[in-house]
């Protein structure tokens, strides 16, 4: 998949492309990054990209000029893209956006900052905005982030088997088991038994039944949206 992120911060990715499982998406081909500084594409001596608001008000509006010329550079470079820019406003990011978005070969994630970004940019040529959560953060590099890691993860072939999405938490409307590793016993606590006893299909049925009772436990509201079979409504019980 192709990744094009238009900031006024390029550097600030520099680093998270260089680490873990995205490092290595990178490295295997599963993932092409780009980013686009928008000031290269502003005019004049001072390469402004921001002005103040019409009609009065405080802070800064992000200009459209910049920001269209350093968008048509980017789909010179990933033609056929969808441009998708962050956006409290936007469309909440979750796990079932993130399956959708791994299906696109190409993305390119527009990041505001200051106040946000002359609303006639967004008219013309945003396809959708995304929002990661209702708090307002200074700028969009970190929710491109949020939304490339977890979209990278689900194209095929990024994570190993060892590390397979499957089972995770949203994957099947439910938040995860509970994980152990060595020590067998910690602070006077035990893994469960089932864990250490070697019978797969003990521990698929002790998985399952510590999914759902954890879902009810931590996040009851997945539950209200899930059909409950009859065997899931008898271990809730
Ligand atoms: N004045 C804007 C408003 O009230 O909607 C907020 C602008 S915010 C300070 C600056 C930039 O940060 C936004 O243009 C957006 O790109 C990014 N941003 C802030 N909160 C975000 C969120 N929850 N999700 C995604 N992007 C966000």
């Amino acid at each position: 998949m192709k990744v094009c992120i238009l900031t006024l911060f390029p550097e600030l990715f520099a680093p998270f492309w260089d680490h873990g499982i995205i490092r290595r998406a990178v490295q295997g081909k599963k993932l092409d990054p780009l980013t686009v500084n928008i000031r290269d594409h502003a005019k004049g001596r001072h390469r402004v990209t921001d002005d103040r608001p019409y009609g009065g008000g405080c802070g800064m509006v992000m200009k459209p000029d910049p920001l269209t010329a350093a968008l048509s550079a980017a789909r010179a470079q990933v033609p056929g893209a969808t441009t998708l820019l962050l956006s409290p406003q936007g469309r909440p990011f979750d796990q079932a956006l993130a399956r959708s978005l791994a299906e696109r070969d190409a993305l390119i994630f527009v990041c505001g900052r200051y106040e946000g970004v002359d609303e006639r940019f967004i008219d013309r040529y945003v396809d959708a905005e995304i929002s990661i959560g209702d708090f307002v953060l200074t700028g969009g590099e970190l929710g491109a982030m949020v939304i490339v890691d977890a979209v990278a993860r689900l194209i095929p072939g990024v994570l190993g088997n060892q590390d397979s999405a499957e089972s995770d938490t949203f994957s099947d409307g439910l938040v995860e088991y509970a994980h152990y590793t060595r020590p067998p016993v910690f602070d006077d606590q035990r893994v469960p038994d089932v864990l250490l006893s070697g019978n797969h299909h003990a521990i698929d049925r002790w998985r399952a039944e510590n999914a759902l009772i954890r879902t009810l436990l931590k996040r009851p509201d997945l539950l209200e949206q899930r059909h409950l079979s009859a065997e899931e409504r008898e271990i809730l019980k």
